[in-house]
């Protein structure tokens, strides 16, 4: 049984509460992060916690914990668990002010932290990644501020069923006629040597996974071009590829039904996938 973390406490997972006031329950009111472990390690915690803080001040929320705390309880939970490979996931929400209020709180109200591990054996040795990802094009029908992490997943998990219903792997989200990202990912598409992405903005979320394979990419040499692209660009691309902190980069090689480049996983993602991989596992705490 996995030990989990719920407001100061490690707790056997059947132990852990949760009020049923708590606003992330009744108002998806939370933000989230997802850390990835390999190795027993954690990559690019930084970055994830720096992500954090800005979903928590966007929303004027208070941080629960120092940055070292935080670390702190992520190792205890890797340790407790045996977590080689996997991922830990942490919420934060507006906690439990009593009664149910659309007004937010009082500025005093505890926020409820929870954290959990996920076990994933195969992480690395993905098969995906070699197959290659296969996604519909759905309508974006979230919310304006994908930028912030919150909880609120319904329509990308709706959007990953729709995916699963038709066969295939996953779907990217289109607005206004352009590709905005994955339901938990952010897409890219390459074209004579290029890797175009959506620029950031409210309108998706800036990935840490994003951030580190860009720079990794540019470090290459490799050019790399931050603006909206199509569904026809992208059935027409060479390859096309999805960046997340568990997924790392995961060829994509089909959609709607057309195959993207050869059909099979290309080059230039594969490459990116192993150079991702190398370099966050020499700098994971
Ligand atoms: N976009 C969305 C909508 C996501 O849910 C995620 C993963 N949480 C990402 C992009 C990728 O972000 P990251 O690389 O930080 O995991």
């Amino acid at each position: 049984m996995r030990t989990v973390y719920v407001n100061g406490e490690y707790l056997p997972e059947t132990e852990a509460r949760v009020s049923i006031f708590d606003r992330g329950f009744l108002m998806a009111d939370g933000v989230y992060e997802v850390v990835c472990v390999l190795g027993g390690k954690l990559v690019d915690f930084e970055g994830h916690m720096v992500r954090l803080d800005r979903s928590l001040s966007e929303l004027d929320m208070t941080r629960p914990s120092a940055r070292d705390d935080l670390l702190e309880i992520h190792r205890e939970l890797v340790t407790r668990n045996t977590l080689d490979q996997g991922l830990i996931y942490l919420q934060v929400t507006r906690g439990n002010p009593g009664d149910r209020d659309f007004n937010f709180p009082p500025k005093e109200t505890e926020p409820t932290v929870v954290l959990f591990t996920q076990d994933m054996p195969s992480l690395m040795d993905n098969p995906k990644a070699k197959r290659g990802a296969r996604v519909i094009s759905v309508p974006d029908l979230r919310w304006g501020r994908r930028d912030i992490k919150t909880v609120q997943l319904l329509y990308p998990s709706m959007a990953k069923t729709m995916a699963q219903a038709a066969g295939v792997d996953d779907a990217w989200m289109v607005e206004d006629g352009h590709v905005t990202e994955g339901t938990s990912n952010n897409a890219y598409i390459i074209k004579n040597g290029r890797i175009i992405t959506r620029a950031l903005s409210n309108d998706i979320l800036h990935g840490i996974t994003r951030a580190a394979v860009l720079r990794f990419a540019r470090e290459a040499q490799m050019e790399v071009e931050e603006r909206s692209f199509t569904i026809e660009e992208a059935k027409d691309a060479d390859e096309a590829f999805v960046t997340s902190a568990s997924a790392f980069v995961t060829p994509v090689v089909e959609l709607d039904g057309a195959a993207i480049g050869t059909g099979m996983p290309g080059p230039i993602a594969a490459r990116l996938r192993e150079i991702y991989i190398d370099e966050s596992l020499k700098v994971a705490v």
